[in-house]
């Protein structure tokens, strides 16, 4: 994403109402920031958020949270929001390496990962949002029924995923290997920035959802 030059970003971000500024604060408490007790729903790494606003606008009895690392990218997201204000979606500015210390143990319904960075080196593998030093977090905040959905063009990030998954002892409930093939899992699906992307480059899309 070239936004790296972005001015004022923080500025910005620091000012948005659809950011929670202090978001250990909320800790067990997040239905405080919807004024409701409905299901919460995240995305990690969410970038400019066509995914999760599209999801948001559909599922209005679920509340969604954005989680993004860089300030440049959430901006994008903050301004559709200034559009578009949709009251069941609101964004952290993290790295998801703190994520327990934002949630509490079941207070998440579901997890989106989608498009996450493949960070090829193997020296860097914890940091791929699906390994197992990550999945280990989501064990955490997740409720007990609840469910991860990964979605990648990476063929090597998906078989690292796919080992990850079976070495931290989740199942899968359902997985394609072209997601734009299968009747069955498409049905529902929101295309995301990156999606759209590879997509329409002819690359196939994976897709898993798990849980424990
Ligand atoms: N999900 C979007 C999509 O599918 O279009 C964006 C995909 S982009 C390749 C990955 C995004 O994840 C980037 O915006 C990056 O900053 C963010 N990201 C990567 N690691 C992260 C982390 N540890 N915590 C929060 N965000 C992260």
């Amino acid at each position: 994403m070239r936004l790296r030059n972005v001015t004022g970003s923080r500025e910005v971000i620091a000012e948005s109402r659809f950011v929670v500024q202090e978001p250990t604060m909320y800790k067990g408490r997040w239905n405080e920031v919807f004024d409701n007790e409905n299901p919460i729903q995240i995305e990690i790494g969410m970038g400019k958020g066509q995914f999760l606003m599209e999801l948001a606008t559909r599922n209005p009895e679920i509340n969604f949270i954005g989680i993004e690392k860089y300030s440049t990218v959430l901006l994008r997201a903050i301004q559709k929001m200034e559009v578009q204000e949709l009251t069941n979606l609101r964004f952290i500015r993290m790295d998801a390496e703190e994520i327990c210390a934002v949630f509490n143990c079941g207070e998440i319904a579901k997890i989106y990962l989608n498009f996450s960075d493949p960070w090829p080196k193997d020296r860097h593998a914890k940091r791929r949002l699906p390994s197992r030093q990550f999945l280990a977090r989501y064990n955490q905040i997740l409720a007990a029924d609840g469910r991860i959905a990964f979605k990648t063009d990476n063929a090597a990030l998906f078989d690292f995923a796919l080992v990850e998954q079976e070495a931290a002892g989740w199942k899968i409930e359902a997985m394609t290997r072209d997601l734009h093939h299968d009747k069955k899992m498409l049905a529902g699906n929101i295309m995301t920035e990156y999606e759209e992307k590879f997509s329409g480059l002819g690359n196939p899309i994976y897709k898993y959802i798990i849980y424990r």
